[in-house]
């Protein structure tokens, strides 16, 4: 078939494929929309009342309270000892610390790949001090609509009253916050006394006063931006979850097409799902997401607008739970399995370590013994006899005072020191010690032996310390 000489011949449009496309003008920095949220109650606000108030009421009470002639929790800092109702820990036993800090983290991975950011929801100080920062503004400044009002409105004496009165409540609650936390660090009680009477030490007012503006800034400006930018948790929690995880979940196949209709005991309009878009969801959102566009990383999995949208469906006559804790195989209808690789492995290893830990804990040394050669001579002659001079360093890391007996496997030698001593707790006792021999038995080789310091009510317990014993080698 020959071409039609009078036919134009058909032409490719030429596109330079490496020309610069045009693009939208992009602002690197997003300008944060305030959020306004609504406050709504229901189920799972509740339960964050329980799980948050025994927190609250833990952080503000702990330090007040006494064990065992100590405040029950203590990390004191300049003595270096942490108490812990009766336990105390010393700079030796940081490794401890270490594992707990572990056994923390795989607690919270495997919590994470069953049950989502449950921790954010319900405990994350974070989200508990927002939250009463909330209530305050709340109390202060009214509802959200009037709020929204109230912000809109030019300045008044009716505004500055209520914004000083929520800045007044805030200032004070990051004040006795920022004042307990330091009491974890210096007896309370004399913090007090001294605080008020202006005789604390000057780190004391700046710390308070550090953590009183964190707490103000944190709980009541910048709110969902610290999960939303600073909280690496909120970065790295995806990578344990997986289509067993519990999360938020709105139901798409339920919901949609969403759209308002006129409401009728619980009957739905032809082609319309249950989403009456409403949008109560979105406005109790403490992030100001929309759980309808799908998981989304700044979800925190509070609830709160599961309990809003029940309160919809309720009003509305329809079935709860088109917003509802679920996993995406649940959502699709599969099983949801608990028991998971990754589950298994975070909780055998929760478990290695917490094993590790307790027996660490029972099977720790309390006792502490170091011995220090004298410096300026290797042995001395005096009567016949070959004297070496050390200094025992006797630490008691019990949280009562202990009676020790000193002694030495040195065959032949005499003691002359203290054998039986009294360490008060957290004390290092320095106990000079002179051994002889006579020089008639001297082998004329240094001999390596041992001091022991041994618990005079538990005989069988004992510490050793390697030392050498010197005199002129022949
Ligand atoms: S609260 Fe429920 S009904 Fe209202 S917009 Fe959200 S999902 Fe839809
Ligand atoms: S989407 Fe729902 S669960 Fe997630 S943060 Fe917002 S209110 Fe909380």
């Amino acid at each position: 078939m020959s071409a039609d000489p009078n036919t134009k011949p058909e032409l490719i449009p030429a596109v330079n494929e490496y020309a610069p496309k045009e693009v939208g003008e992009l602002d690197l920095y997003q300008k944060r929309e305030k959020i306004y949220t609504r406050s709504i109650e229901g189920f799972f606000q509740r339960i964050r009342l329980f799980t948050g108030w025994p927190l609250l009421a833990g952080f503000f009470l702990l330090p007040w309270t006494r064990w065992h002639g100590h405040q029950t929790v203590l990390f004191d800092l300049p003595a270096r000892k942490f108490y812990i109702f009766d336990l105390v820990f010393w700079p030796q036993d940081l490794v401890m610390l270490a594992w707990l800090l572990i056994i923390c983290a795989f607690g919270l991975f495997l919590f994470t790949s069953l049950f989502g950011r449950i921790w954010c929801g319900y405990s994350c100080p974070q989200t508990v001090w927002t939250s009463i920062f909330m209530w305050m503004e709340q109390k202060a400044e009214g509802s959200r609509n009037q709020r929204i009002k109230l912000d809109q409105a030019p300045w008044s004496t009716a505004k500055v009253l209520r914004k000083t009165l929520k800045h007044g409540m805030w200032f004070g609650f990051a004040f006795l916050t920022g004042f307990t936390f330091v009491g974890y660090f210096t007896p309370i009680i004399d913090l007090t006394f001294d605080f008020f009477s202006g005789n604390a030490a000057g780190p004391a007012y700046v710390w308070i006063g550090i953590f009183t503006a964190l707490t103000y800034l944190n709980a009541g400006w910048m709110r969902e931006q610290v999960c939303l930018y600073m909280c690496p948790y909120a970065r790295f929690q995806s990578a344990m979850f997986d289509r067993d995880t519990l999360i938020v979940t709105y139901d798409r196949k339920r919901g949609e097409p969403r759209g308002s209709r006129r409401v009728n005991n619980g009957e739905k309009p032809e082609g319309l799902g249950d989403c009456i878009d409403c949008q109560l969801c979105v406005q109790v959102c403490p992030t100001g997401i929309d759980i309808r566009n799908g998981l989304q990383y700044e979800c925190i999995n509070c609830a709160l607008c599961v309990d809003a949208c029940n309160s919809v469906m309720k009003k509305i006559g329809y079935a709860p739970d088109l917003i509802c804790y679920s996993t995406e195989n649940r959502m699709e209808g599969k099983p949801t399995r608990i028991l998971r690789f990754r589950t298994i492995g975070y909780g055998a290893v929760m478990l290695v370590m917490c094993s590790m830990l307790l027996a660490a804990l029972v099977f720790r040394e309390t006792t502490d013994l170091k011995v220090l050669r004298e410096r300026s001579s290797l042995y001395q002659l005096k009567d016949g006899h070959i004297e070496n001079i050390y200094t025992l360093k006797l630490g008691n890391r019990d949280n009562s005072s202990r009676v020790y007996t000193l002694n030495t496997d040195l065959p032949g030698s005499q003691w002359d020191g203290p054998t039986t001593i009294t360490v008060e707790s957290g004390e290092v006792a320095s106990i000079p010690v002179r051994l002889s021999v006579p020089e008639i038995e001297w082998g004329g080789r240094n001999i390596e032996m041992h001091f022991s310091a041994c618990l005079v009510d538990e005989t069988t317990h004992c510490v050793h310390h390697e030392s050498r014993f010197t005199g002129p080698v022949r």
